[in-house]
């Protein structure tokens, strides 16, 4: 059986892979089946277990679940106040260490490697700290941040297998609700690429299947050529990719909006976007396409003009994109809580996803969790790797790296990865999107290995030690200086 895109939902494998597994009878005979009519009786000897069949041949639980890790009460009739797990990954590993149970062994991966020892000790001490717990049911999934899952313990011999991927979003310490799987939540940048087209072609090629663009990035026809090329070549599907631009400040105008987004769709080759964002809450004088195409920051007379503009209206706009097939997702970008609270309170379409600047400089809690739990959005995170891209800019001077900071290193040494891979894992454990930019094939590569290690609370609480609320990329300050517009959004 496989998990299918989200939770709950398993599908019959096809008869070969059985024979490439070198897992024993007692595997077979537990959980691999080779028809539907197999599977379903496996299924039904499950006592409570209730499912239904979706239409693309995967099946959902639909029976209460309940939960894996449960507080228990009572124990022979005495009171005891002691949390317990039950059949989960844990009991698998720390737990009934008997002649059935190597607890080194005793979870693999769907491709049948054993999960490194370090990954369970890390999940163990996740769950033991959090209280972490999901409702779960025999027979039923279990699933840890986005990464791992896996199926009852039962009376079952032999190692257990984690056979997908879902998502789950850890709020707090407890799986609060799943959400459709992100696949290759890792997104790739494309501010300032040195050379878009085969930057955007390695990252695909590497595994990213989200692209993060905006008309503003001056290279939406460059980024088309490589995603076509990509296509072209069958390294994915149009499908399989998330991509994302951005409306422009200049382009605010409700009359505005859909000329912009035919424009981004025009360069980029593409009949939709699967996310398009208001860039800022910043709304400028229009600049027509043929005066100057990005329009940047300044007018033909070099000025930066901010106009009135009711911003309940280009959401309408937006949400017409949607209604029209032109965007599948809207949103938001460098919003504040008080911006999401008003498009919130008339939007017909709510907005999926804010981007905002984040990283171990600037942790923005208060942000994160009021898009999350309040709004109910995804929230994705620029600038993950912190002060390098403004250097250039001068925005940003060599002591506000973080590449060399010694908390940083030091959590790198013990886990043998870079530092830029600690603050993109440092982002994902926080259950946001990092969006990390390079030109580089090798870094490329590097900033999504980023699943073969897990970190601790302490190091998660060391990093969080390092904010400072320090913001590189702010209005208020570069339109001022660039620009002499003083134009603050975030106070
Ligand atoms: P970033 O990805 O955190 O940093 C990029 C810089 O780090 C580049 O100079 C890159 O150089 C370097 N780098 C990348 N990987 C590295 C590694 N493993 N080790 C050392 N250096 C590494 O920041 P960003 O470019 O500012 O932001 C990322 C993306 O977020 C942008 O491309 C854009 O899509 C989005 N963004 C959105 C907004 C917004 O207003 N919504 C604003 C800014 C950015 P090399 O290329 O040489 O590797």
């Amino acid at each position: 059986m496989l998990i299918n895109k989200s939770a709950r939902y398993v599908r019959t494998l096809p008869p070969e892979d059985d024979t490439k597994s070198p897992i024993g009878r007692s595997y077979y005979n537990t959980y691999n089946v080779k028809t539907k009519e197999e599977l379903e009786a496996k299924l039904n000897a499950i006592t409570g277990l209730e499912y239904e069949w979706k239409e693309d041949e995967c099946i959902r639980i639909t029976s209460e679940p309940i939960s894996a890790i449960r507080m228990i009460e009572q124990h022979h009739g005495q009171a005891i106040y002691q949390w317990t797990f039950h059949n989960s990954v844990i009991a698998a590993f720390v737990g009934w260490q008997d002649s059935r149970n190597n607890r080194k062994e005793s979870i693999r991966f769907g491709n049948d490697e054993t999960m490194p020892e370090q990954t369970l000790q890390a999940i163990a001490d996740f769950m033991s700290t959090n209280k972490m717990s999901y409702p779960w049911k025999k027979g039923d999934i279990f699933a840890i941040n986005n990464r791992l899952a896996m199926h009852s313990r039962n009376s079952f011999t032999g190692p257990r297998r984690v056979y997908a991927a879902m998502s789950g979003d850890v709020v707090d310490g407890h799986l609060r609700k799943l959400q459709p799987a992100i696949h290759n939540p890792e997104t790739f940048g494309l501010w300032k690429l040195a050379t878009p087209e085969d930057s955007v072609y390695n990252a695909i090629k590497c595994g990213y299947r989200r692209l993060d663009g905006a008309c503003d990035y001056g290279n939406e026809e460059a980024v088309g050529r490589g995603i076509q090329r990509a296509l072209d070549e069958g390294i994915c599907t149009r499908d399989d990719l998330y991509i994302t631009s951005k409306l422009w400040n200049t382009y605010h105008d409700p009359k505005h909006v859909p000329l912009a987004i035919e424009r981004s769709l025009r360069d980029l080759g593409l009949e939709y976007l699967d996310e398009y964002l208001i860039h800022f809450p910043i709304s400028m004088e229009f600049v027509p396409f043929e005066e100057k195409y990005p329009p940047e920051w300044k007018n033909a007379e070099g000025k930066m003009v901010v106009v009135p503009n009711d911003i309940n209206k280009t959401w309408q706009a937006m949400e017409s994109l949607v209604d029209a097939g032109k965007a599948r997702h809207i949103g938001l970008s460098n919003f504040n809580c008080q911006h999401i609270r008003q498009v919130l309170s008339i939007a017909r379409i709510k907005p999926t996803s804010l981007q905002i600047e984040c990283h171990p400089h600037l942790s923005q809690e208060k942000l994160i969790r009021f898009a999350r739990d309040v709004a109910n959005m995804r929230v994705s995170v620029f600038s993950p790797l912190g002060a390098i891209s403004y250097l250039s800019l001068s925005m940003a001077t060599d002591q506000d790296v973080l590449l060399e900071n010694p908390v940083l290193v030091k959590i790198a040494d013990k886990h043998k990865k870079s530092v830029a891979q600690i603050m993109l894992r440092w982002a994902i454990q926080r259950n946001t999107l990092p969006i990390c930019k390079s030109d580089n094939i090798q870094r490329i590569t590097e900033n999504r290995s980023l699943y073969d290690f897990y970190l601790f609370k302490e190091d998660i609480d060391e990093i969080n030690h390092l904010n400072l609320n320090r913001r590189y990329n702010d209005p208020g300050v570069f339109c001022e200086l660039a620009f002499g517009t003083f134009c603050p959004i975030y106070e």
